[in-house]
């Protein structure tokens, strides 16, 4: 898509510190890293959201980000990994081509996820949302 960042990257009019890519995918460094290693990866066809990826890139896209993070865990100070993917502003995404975030991590590397916890109020309450999700969730 014109004026697409990660677009321009996938198709090398953009310099980027490539990791990989196939005939699907597209994964290199993010140029504002968590941790130093920390990989995007990226559909080579243009997706703002992950919804639309087509399952066999989809799937590619995780297996590849999985791959990745088991490189990164045989490096120096590293020995786990988290991918992240935001999926619209609201989740933090900035950049409107889906990618996959493989972020390197480490005992010690001082980054906590800001992550609460929201109590259901009761078991009717837990239920009543598994039920709405399960009545809106259409995979075909
Ligand atoms: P998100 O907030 O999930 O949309 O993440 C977008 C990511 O893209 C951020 O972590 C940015 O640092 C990264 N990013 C933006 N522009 C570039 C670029 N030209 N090369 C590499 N990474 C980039
Ligand atoms: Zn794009």
């Amino acid at each position: 898509m014109a004026d697409c960042i990660f677009c321009k990257i996938a198709a090398g009019e953009i310099p980027a510190a490539k990791i990989y890519e196939d005939e699907l995918v597209f994964a290199f460094l993010d140029i504002a890293p968590i941790n130093p290693g920390h990989v995007l990866v990226i559909p080579k066809e243009h997706h703002e959201s992950a919804s639309t990826i087509p399952e066999v890139t989809a799937g590619r896209m995780f297996h590849v980000g999985s791959r990745i993070g088991i490189a990164l865990k045989r490096m120096e100070n590293f020995d786990a990994y988290n991918l992240h993917l935001a999926d619209g502003t609201a989740a933090g995404q900035v950049v409107m081509h889906a990618h996959l975030h493989v972020i390197p991590r480490g005992v010690n590397d001082q980054f906590h996820w800001n992550w609460r916890q929201v109590p259901y109020g009761d078991d009717a309450a837990r239920e009543a949302v598994a039920s709405e999700i399960r009545s809106k969730l259409h995979l075909d």
